[in-house]
């Protein structure tokens, strides 16, 4: 046999076993019939992979499924208690922290405050001794912890993992990744909060199963995460997505970046000095000045966001982050925005919506359920 049909055969192999993993991941319980029926491999490819997955502890049996002929079909279950997933979430002012089972649901949490005088690494070191104890806390030794997935406020260059800048703290190529590279002996996977985020989304929120989505953070800034055709889309250096420096207005306010009438200058909190929250509150109890913030920023939003759906044409549009807390205020004007600005037929097949992890759980939830969804992710390779 030659070595090319070898290396073939194996490549088939290792993608069987993926395809099985990730449809009893996502499907659990389910038969053997049901898992050859939704993979399209045949019965015996099924349980020799199965056999093998149970050697490993990542399939346990779970009841029987009784039909109306033949004998009960066993069904089988992913082991959510198969191992633990890290997520660090890297923020200007604090570190978020979470410990997850393979489905994400989060066992530990805890938030690790910094200020802008400490020194990058001593911060870095504390949340890795922080990160340990949640570690001990969870009982989870080598063998169970399955990596560490980490987000990032700032610019990431992908392909050395480098945090770029985090420029409210004067964070400049700060190697945190390749620290905790020293520490952990596990994998270890970067990216951006927003990619992060638009991955929690696609996995466990509103996008799930959807292809073509821009997930855009909105709080003080806003940031971009962006899956095209069902992938990540990062551009050349892994900088896409980073929309909140595109120019609305050229004679608008000046933004730190150097430029002027940037998008989150005008589309964010920004421009009010405060958090949607206070003006969510503000606007609830009739306050014009905070109806009229947000409408402008619910308006500015939308003429954005009509040019990324005009060139794009996503699917879905999840607004995620501390926006979430504005509800109809910024909403409303954003739809009607979009409704003057997008082709008539595009519009009525897009849809623009809150993140549903962000509402429930906390703004900050999307991105560590996706740092940590990047280590699940892992197990489907
Ligand atoms: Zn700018």
């Amino acid at each position: 046999m030659s070595s090319k049909l070898v290396a073939n055969q194996a490549l088939m192999k290792q993608q069987n076993r993926a395809r099985v993993i990730y449809t009893l991941w996502k499907n659990s319980p389910i038969s053997r019939t049901g898992l050859a029926k939704m993979t399209g491999l045949n019965k015996a490819t099924i349980t020799n992979i199965i056999l093998s997955l149970q050697e490993e502890n990542m399939v346990v049996h779970k009841g029987s499924l009784h039909g109306s002929v033949g004998r009960a079909q066993k069904l089988l279950m992913f082991n959510e208690n198969y191992g633990l997933c890290a997520g660090i979430m890297i923020r200007a002012k604090k570190i978020n922290l979470a410990i997850s089972n393979v489905h994400a649901k989060i066992l530990w949490s805890t938030d690790v405050p910094f200020s802008a005088e400490e020194s990058p690494l001593d911060v870095v070191d504390r949340v890795a001794s922080v990160l340990e104890e949640g570690l001990a806390a969870c009982k989870c030794y080598s063998e169970k912890f399955l990596g560490i997935g980490v987000g990032t406020a700032s610019l990431l260059r992908h392909e050395d993992d480098m945090l770029y800048a985090i420029h409210s703290i004067d964070w400049r190529n700060v190697p945190v990744i390749q620290y905790l590279r020293q520490r952990f002996q596990v994998p270890i996977i970067a990216d951006t909060a927003s990619n992060c985020a638009a991955l929690g989304e696609k996995y466990f929120g509103i996008a799930e199963n959807v292809s073509d989505m821009l997930y855009l953070s909105v709080g003080y800034g806003i940031g971009g995460g962006l899956f095209l055709g069902g992938k990540l889309y990062r551009g050349k250096e892994g900088f896409a997505g980073d929309i909140g420096h595109m120019t609305l207005d050229p004679n608008g306010p000046q933004c730190p970046c150097g430029k002027r009438g940037c998008w989150e200058m005008m589309a964010s909190a920004i421009p009010t000095g405060k958090s949607f929250l206070e003006l969510r509150q503000a606007a609830d109890e009739g306050d014009g000045t905070a109806i009229a913030e947000l409408a402008k920023i619910g308006s500015n939003l939308g003429k954005g966001i009509a040019n990324i759906i005009n060139v794009l044409n996503p699917e879905i549009i999840v607004l995620g982050g501390d926006v979430v807390h504005a509800g109809k205020w910024i909403m409303t004007p954003c739809r009607s925005t979009l409704q003057e600005q997008v082709w008539p037929w595009v519009w009525e097949r897009t849809r623009v919506e809150y993140s549903g992890l962000s509402s429930e759980l906390g703004v900050s939830t999307p991105s560590i359920i996706g740092a940590i969804t990047k280590v699940i992710e892992l197990l489907f390779q």
